[in-house]
């Protein structure tokens, strides 16, 4: 058998679409733009091709973005009397700050400073509890486009097996309280877990957000399951640069129902999420209807 692959750069952009058109409508009925802040300390260059990504698909979608550029040595305290300005500011609905900040910076002070209404990543500590109490909350992106490729794959999850390898507070925490929220019996799976192989073959849904290129062979994956690879690793093969995930691509495609392939699947879910999040946020500050499809 040979997997689907769930097209994640289609899908993002049919997120997208729907965005943009949300925007449309609110800039048409209410006269409302919008408005995404990207703060960035220092100049880490993966993070600044993030940032210039995130600009230039805020911008495409319809929406006003506002970029903070500070040096590396910035003070907490300056930080931090960045984020209030913009906690302050009616026209930002939603506010990030790029990660990792540098290391003379509290991300969790700085991150919990973020008014938790525009927390459009949904790392605030307000947001993962109502997450986890099963509240309407900012979902984190990255989690919240595993979701949705999920739910149009299947529909329903209710009563699936699902299996997240990797418990960090960005994907494989919140992933886990998702798939929860959607019904599935779910397993988190990490670097101390005894017999993972066996683990992950009990899965009917796996997501692996591990970060070690290709760990998970197609043997331990069990016939039609659906696999979410979140992983992204560069890696040098036949002496060329490579981008893999965490899934062993070539044999998981002969046991797993649908995969998503990387590059080109969880990783454009991302920004159209940060997307999504901000027209969801925008909508939740003026009093009206959210966006149907966008959301937990
Ligand atoms: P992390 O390093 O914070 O967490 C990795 C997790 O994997 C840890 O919880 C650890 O317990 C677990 N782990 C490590 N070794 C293991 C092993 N041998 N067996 C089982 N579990 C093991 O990483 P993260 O931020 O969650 O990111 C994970 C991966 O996802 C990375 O490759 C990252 O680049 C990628 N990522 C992709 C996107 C995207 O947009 N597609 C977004 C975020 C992260």
């Amino acid at each position: 058998m040979s997997a689907q692959i769930i097209d994640g750069k289609a899908f993002a952009a049919t997120v997208r679409e729907k965005v943009a058109g949300h925007v449309a409508r609110l800039k048409e009925e209410h006269g409302i733009t919008p408005g995404l802040a990207v703060v960035l300390v220092g100049e880490d260059p993966a993070s600044q091709v993030y940032v210039r990504s995130k600009g230039k698909q805020t911008v495409e979608a319809g929406m006003n973005s506002i970029e903070h550029k500070l040096d590396a040595d910035t003070s907490e305290e300056d930080l931090l009397a960045i984020v209030d300005q913009l906690n302050n500011d009616p026209a930002v609905h939603g506010i990030l700050v790029q990660l990792p900040l540098p290391g003379h910076l509290n991300e969790d002070l700085v991150i919990n400073s973020i008014d938790p209404a525009k927390d459009v990543d949904g790392f605030h500590i307000s947001n993962v509890g109502l997450l986890g109490t099963g509240q309407k909350s900012m979902v984190p992106c990255t989690p919240l486009g595993c979701l949705m490729m999920l739910r149009d794959h299947h529909g329903s999850l209710s009563g699936m097996d699902a299996v997240v390898i990797g418990r960090s507070n960005i994907v494989g925490k919140p992933m886990a309280q998702l798939l929860l929220g959607d019904s599935c019996t779910v397993t988190i799976a990490h670097s101390r877990t005894k017999d993972l192989p066996d683990v992950v073959r009990r899965a009917d849904i796996v997501v692996a957000a591990v970060g070690r290129p290709e760990m998970v062979p197609g043997d331990w994956i069990k016939e039609g399951a659906t696999v979410i690879d979140v992983g992204i690793n560069r890696i040098e093969r036949d002496g060329k640069n490579k981008l893999v995930g965490d899934v062993d691509f070539a044999s998981a495609t002969e046991r797993a129902g649908a995969i998503t392939p990387v590059p080109g699947g969880v990783g454009p879910m991302t920004i159209a999420c940060l997307l999504a999040n901000t027209v969801t946020a925008c909508c939740r500050a003026n009093g009206l209807a959210e966006p149907e499809g966008l959301t937990a």
